[in-house]
């Protein structure tokens, strides 16, 4: 009885919280919306229909900027707040992380929610935009420099963890990450049946590995999209104006074998490709998005059926970048 009313109130189905005590922490079945924090997840996914497709293929984007913080770390900031306070890992009320902006929102809505502090350290060179929201969202910013990259702003955050036992969620690391996602690819399985190619960018490679873990078994072909400067397919580091992806050191959760192709996208081919998605489609998407639309392009010649591309976020906090300059 009192189960069922906790599930009432929280908005939650009732067989799902009854499956065992902590279901509400892992699986969930959305029964309604009534709280803002019931808009992360369960996302639109459209069909693209004025892209030149090889006959017997179609292409279907999954449109994360519809989460409640605007991309699809959303998902990771609740469940990596959640998993480590069910742990009991938050032990000083503190919570740190290197981010490029995306992760920090997700970061700080999940915090605000359970009344957490968040500071973040961020590479000077993001989106002034994503500052801004994590800002407003109570988070505490850090700028690092930009020359010293996200290896940089990872270092910080460590080291303030170690200094003063606030909770380091470490995305880049941590197997909480791809497990955020897992929610994803049932949301995308149930909406298409089969998958016969997933397409995802990789910044922590979270997406990715969470969604190729689950997808792969089933005989999706998998491809991984990389800026050029990023280093998985065997390149140089180096800068690229393509946001929110682009991979310095490998992550070590991205097992090669999940890979069965990587993509590696130019800053002009992303951002022409966002320019088209506006004017071709009616989305109005972030450049990482562009970047995995060129890479779905490419790669469509070697798959039949259902294509599925993610768009991570959306063009509207990256305007202040001349994105459609
Ligand atoms: N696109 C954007 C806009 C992002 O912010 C991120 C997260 N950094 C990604 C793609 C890549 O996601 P992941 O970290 O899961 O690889």
């Amino acid at each position: 009885q009192h189960m069922h009313m906790l599930a009432e109130r929280s908005g939650y189905n009732y067989e799902a919280v009854q499956l065992n005590k902590f279901a509400h922490l892992q699986v969930l079945t959305k029964k309604n919306f009534k709280r803002p924090a019931d808009l992360i997840g369960d996302t639109p996914l459209v069909e693209l229909t004025t892209f030149k497709l090889p006959a017997g293929v179609r292409l279907f984007a999954k449109l994360e900027m519809y989460n409640l913080g605007g991309s699809i770390k959303d998902r990771l900031g609740q469940n990596i707040i959640e998993q480590a306070l069910f742990r009991g890992d938050i032990k000083t009320g503190e919570v740190v992380e290197a981010t490029a902006g995306n992760t920090g929102i997700g970061l700080a809505l999940a915090c605000q929610a359970h009344g957490l502090k968040l500071r973040v350290y961020v590479p000077q060179k993001f989106s002034v935009e994503k500052q801004d929201i994590m800002r407003a969202l109570g988070a505490e910013l850090v700028h690092t420099a930009t020359a010293d990259g996200m290896l940089g702003a990872r270092a910080a955050a460590k080291s303030y963890a170690d200094a003063t036992g606030a909770f380091y969620t470490n995305q880049f690391e941590t197997l909480d990450n791809p497990a955020s996602y897992d929610k994803l690819a049932r949301e995308i399985t149930d909406a298409v049946g089969t998958v016969d190619m997933i397409v995802a960018g990789a910044g922590s490679g979270g997406t990715f590995t969470g969604l190729a873990e689950r997808l792969k078994p089933t005989g999706t072909r998998t491809v991984i999209v990389e800026p050029v400067g990023s280093i998985l397919n065997g390149g140089a580091s180096g800068s690229h104006r393509t946001e929110g992806i682009g991979v310095e050191v490998w992550p070590e959760f991205l097992e090669h074998n999940l890979i069965d192709a990587v993509e590696t996208i130019s800053d002009d081919a992303a951002f022409a490709a966002v320019k088209q998605l506006a004017v071709q489609e009616g989305l109005l998407v972030g450049s990482s998005s562009g970047a995995s639309l060129t890479a779905a392009l490419n790669q469509a010649q070697n798959v039949k059926g259902n294509v599925v591309v993610i768009f991570p976020d959306a063009s509207d906090r990256y305007l202040s970048q001349h994105i459609y300059e």
